[in-house]
């Protein structure tokens, strides 16, 4: 356990994401998402890994587990808990910018379907824009510092660049490096589709 105290960090957790869950800062966003995405895992992590946004790769479950196992195994750890840099999904929609008149009222309601076509929704996922980017930030960092791991993995040089530049390194951002901030390694990796077990061992060996 990172900070021998899991029911503090639970009771932290839980507060915080009832603040995510009613979060309006990015307006543009919140038209197409139900809800935030929350993180998953243990609550007393030894390794804390953060992917950019919800992607393909990481709405398929087969896809989260397969990693978290490999983790685990290089890791040589047990608890492994994972979230997102920005929790609102950004999506391009072409019913919704089709309609000038659209007003605040969110569309996309529960199973996924969508008010305006009435069937599911079509929304493309794209990538956050670095002002949601910087909205959504705080909740990252005051992630990590409740659960305090060993090892924060760093999803892609976006979630890197965002992460270190908070703690005040502004380095360029190098796949396979570290950085010991606040005690804790911040280990970067490439995008998760990309991860391999080649790249989780040579991370492990060098968190050392
Ligand atoms: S992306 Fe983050 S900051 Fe923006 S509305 Fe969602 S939870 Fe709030």
């Amino acid at each position: 356990m990172a900070n021998g105290n899991r029911d503090l960090n639970i009771r932290r957790v839980i507060e915080m994401e009832e603040r995510v869950a009613k979060c309006k800062r990015c307006d543009a966003l919140l038209h197409c998402v139900r809800r935030p995405s929350m993180g998953k895992g243990e609550l007393d992590p030894d390794v804390l890994m953060v992917f950019e946004c919800e992607s393909a790769f990481t709405r398929d479950l087969s896809n989260l587990v397969e990693l978290r196992n490999l983790v685990k195994k290089d890791f040589k750890v047990e608890n492994v808990y994972h979230n997102y840099m920005v929790r609102c999904q950004p999506k391009a929609c072409a019913i919704r910018s089709s309609i000038s008149s659209f007003n605040d009222t969110g569309c996309v309601v529960r199973d996924n379907n969508c008010l305006l076509s009435g069937k599911t929704c079509e929304g493309i996922p794209v990538k956050p824009s670095n002002d949601e980017i910087l909205a959504c930030l705080p909740f990252l960092l005051e992630e990590i510092e409740i659960f305090r791991p060993h090892h924060v993995l760093l999803f892609g040089e976006r979630v890197a660049f965002f992460t270190l530049r908070s703690y005040g390194i502004f380095d360029n951002v190098v796949i396979g490096e570290k950085h010991i901030l606040s005690g804790m390694n911040f280990l970067i990796a490439t995008a998760e589709e990309e991860f391999d077990t080649n790249q989780c061992q040579e991370l492990h060996r060098i968190s050392f």
